[in-house]
């Protein structure tokens, strides 16, 4: 009987315990913390971050700094960039019409230095368009219609839709691609292309309402000569850092939980929405535990991903320096989807995940009560590198709210960020990150997939061309990428 309390009362304290600790942390994320000024520092002081700019530099030390100052053992972690790409102006002109000055920008790896020829409208740039204009092409800059990007599935039609466009403007043996902003108002904004650190071809964003200027101009038989100044730094290799910092866990110090935000961004903006909120939010729930004095039973892993716009280059570098740590990574979330309201976690073909952070959060139904948890594979963050090697990955799910209108744009700055939202966010996260990292060991019912498996949820979700979006899918296909 003694031993018998004895057990109940080992039970009830560890269980009560634990249960206490996510209260705890879950309260002290929404109170007043410093997240707020944290983000404030980071956009406005450091401001946007392109990897290999002297600003990116100076978020990593700041991001470091922050940890150390909340007593967070941390670290930079080097890793190579395949290439320097600082954009610094695009300029274009027409020869006949001296006082239309376009407002664009040159995509992400375009070629620097000047270039001329003649425009032609290719209408929405569908193949059939393309290839009925044939050999027309030839040497020419196409300009091609977008739709209006509203929201994130506004976004991921552009990017399918652009790679389309390259394709079969690649074939034509055009100049140049001018696309249209798929945002009004004269609001531009960075995008990669399908070739990524590989691309060669001048592509530009230029302004809806200039492009559309353009098209009603070509329609009506005017000829438009172009020519473009593309000016950027470039250069090869270079070495840029992660901060990745951790609160050791007590009963499996080994097994990992593994939680990031990249604090890289494009710099027309200030990188608020896309990803210093989430950065931010990193820097919080890390330093809230500590002051709680919190100690989760597995390592919590705090990691702020740098290269992520160019192609996850920072999440991928450390899935190689601690391949043989890939089997204790239990869980690997991603957080880059702004500041709206989290609905769910995107669980990436792993269904097991669903049923897991469910549980975590029913003891939550103010917080959970209307998540979903969407079992399809994302590419286009720093899950990807974690799903290629067949670790359990969630990205956080969030309505839309300002993200999409903004996404890499000039007007993606601090004002965008919606604080108390963000907050409310970086409680989910905290809750479901250490109720991962305190599960029991019969709880982690999944373990890391083979080549195969990774393989067959790709193949079931026809996933190839969106790979090939992002210049992920050859690396996956020769080995380069992923579990082997
Ligand atoms: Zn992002």
């Amino acid at each position: 009987m003694k031993y018998f309390i004895l057990f109940i009362h080992l039970f009830l304290t560890s269980t009560l315990f634990s249960q206490t600790d996510a209260a705890r942390l879950r309260a002290a994320l929404l109170k007043d913390t410093p997240i707020e000024n944290d983000l404030q520092q980071l956009c406005d002081e450091i401001g946007g971050r392109v990897t290999g700019a002297p600003s990116n530099n100076a978020a990593v030390e700041w991001g470091l700094q922050k940890f150390q100052e909340a007593g967070v053992k941390v670290k930079k972690d080097p890793f190579q960039m395949p290439s320097l790409w600082l954009p610094k102006s695009t300029k274009m002109s027409f020869a006949n019409m001296p006082d239309f000055v376009p407002h664009v920008v040159a995509k992400y790896h375009s070629p620097v230095g000047r270039s001329s020829g003649e425009m032609i409208s290719v209408g929405t740039g569908t193949p059939d368009e393309i290839v009925a204009l044939g050999t027309q092409l030839k040497g020419k800059f196409i300009l091609v219609e977008m739709d209006l990007c509203l929201d994130i599935g506004g976004l991921f039609a552009e990017y399918a839709a652009a790679t389309t466009v390259e394709n079969e403007a690649r074939k034509a043996g055009v100049k140049g691609i001018i696309f249209m902003a798929s945002r009004p108002k004269k609001l531009l904004y960075r995008f990669i292309t399908s070739k990524a650190t590989d691309e060669n071809l001048p592509q530009f964003v230029m302004a809806r309402e200039d492009a559309k200027r353009c098209q009603r101009l070509l329609q009506n038989g005017k000829r438009i000569q172009v020519t473009v100044d593309i000016n950027a730094e470039t250069g090869g290799s270079f070495e840029s850092h992660n901060v990745i910092a951790e609160i050791k866990g007590s009963e499996y110090p080994d097994e990992i939980v593994l939680l990031g935000a990249h604090i890289d961004s494009w710099a027309l903006g200030t990188g608020a929405n896309d990803n210093g909120c989430n950065v931010s939010m990193m820097i919080d729930i890390a330093r809230q535990m500590k002051a709680l004095g919190i100690q989760p039973k597995r390592t919590i892993r705090f990691a702020l991903w740098n290269g992520e716009e160019q192609g996850y280059f920072g999440s991928w570098d450390y899935t190689k320096d601690h391949l043989s740590e890939m089997d204790k990574h239990v869980m690997a979330m991603s957080v880059d989807i702004g500041s709206g309201a989290i609905t769910g976690f995107f669980t990436n073909g792993r269904a097991e995940l669903a049923t897991a952070t469910d549980k975590i959060l029913a003891n939550y139904p103010d917080t959970s009560a209307t998540f979903t948890s969407i079992n399809v594979p994302i590419v286009g963050t720093d899950n990807f590198d974690f799903m290629l090697q067949g670790v359990g990955n969630l990205v956080a799910n969030h309505l839309s709210a300002t993200y999409g209108l903004n996404y890499h744009a000039a007007s993606d700055t601090y004002d965008k960020v919606d604080i108390l939202q963000l907050k409310k966010n970086a409680a989910i996260v905290g809750l479901v990150a250490l109720g991962y990292a305190n599960m029991s060991k019969e709880e982690v019912n999944w373990k890391r997939q083979t080549r195969e498996e990774v393989q067959a949820l790709f193949d079931e979700h026809k996933l190839e061309f969106t790979m090939r979006m992002f210049n992920v899918w050859e690396p996956w296909v020769n080995g380069t990428r992923g579990v082997k």
